[in-house]
């Protein structure tokens, strides 16, 4: 397909712990387009998360193949993978992932520091981006001072800076409650609306159902792929569209 964003052809990937080696990943074959919002369900230790992290190239494949943007990925060296990473790919975990000892700003701005943002610039521009997400006045506080919702904005405002073309969230709203859940769903939603292809990790199937295609993974391969007709991802008051 031509707009893919992301290809995966016969993925096969195992963990070696001395003499044992599991097989987590038997053959999987994914194809995401340009401006899909998808999610991967499966049981945990289905391989969920090994999946992700090989398609945000936090981790190598044994064998198959992957293609982000038509270019194959390959084992490489940390700096070429850094490189496409933050050309293509934002990343929001459960667990949010923040530094701790920095504050809302500093954390957003993060990957332009690695890009050699001058600070000045950067944190002018995390301040935009925390505007977007309805956190301008907590931009100078630390992540231990925010609810799970607010930590959750900041890392989407943070995988949002460097304009990535992908975004890997791994049990986004994992951490948090239906409430809020909801709250971050709607965001992703108006993320996705800009163009933005999304990759849902979750387990919950409300979550699941707001997405265009759900597929589950099972013993390795991808058990199902199924459309769901009903997703939109218009949303009534838009954070991001509200303040653009
Ligand atoms: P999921 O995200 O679906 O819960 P994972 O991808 O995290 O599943 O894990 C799949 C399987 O691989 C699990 O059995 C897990 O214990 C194992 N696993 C994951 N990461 C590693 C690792 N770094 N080393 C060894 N085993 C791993
Ligand atoms: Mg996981």
């Amino acid at each position: 397909m031509d707009n893919s964003i992301i290809r995966v052809e016969t993925l096969h990937k195992s963990y070696v712990n001395g003499s044992n080696a599991l097989h987590v990943l038997k053959g999987v074959d994914l194809d995401i387009r340009q401006g899909e919002m998808v999610s991967i369900m499966g049981s945990s230790g289905s391989g969920k998360s090994t999946l992700l992290n090989i398609i945000g190239i936090l981790d190598n494949y044994d064998a198959g193949a992957y293609y982000l943007d038509g270019i194959k990925i390959e084992k490489m060296s940390e700096t070429r993978a850094a490189r496409f990473r933050n050309k293509y790919i934002g990343f929001v975990f459960q667990s949010f992932n923040l530094i701790s000892f920095k504050n809302a700003m500093e954390n957003v701005a993060l990957p332009l520091y690695y890009q050699k943002v001058s600070r000045k610039k950067r944190n002018m521009i995390a301040l935009e981006y925390l505007e977007k997400l309805g956190l301008r006045e907590w931009a100078h506080h630390l992540p231990s001072e925010l609810s799970g919702g607010q930590k959750q904005r900041v890392a989407i405002a943070r995988s949002l800076i460097s304009k990535p073309k992908v975004i890997l969230a791994d049990e986004p709203t994992g951490a948090l409650d239906s409430v809020t859940s909801e709250e971050v769903m709607e965001i992703l939603k108006e993320v996705n609306a800009t163009g933005i292809s999304i990759i849902i990790v979750t387990h919950e199937n409300e979550i699941a159902a707001q997405t265009q295609r759900i597929i589950r993974l099972r013993d390795g391969i991808i058990e199902s792929n199924e459309v769901n007709h009903n997703f939109s991802n218009e949303v009534s008051a838009g954070v991001l569209l509200e303040q653009r």
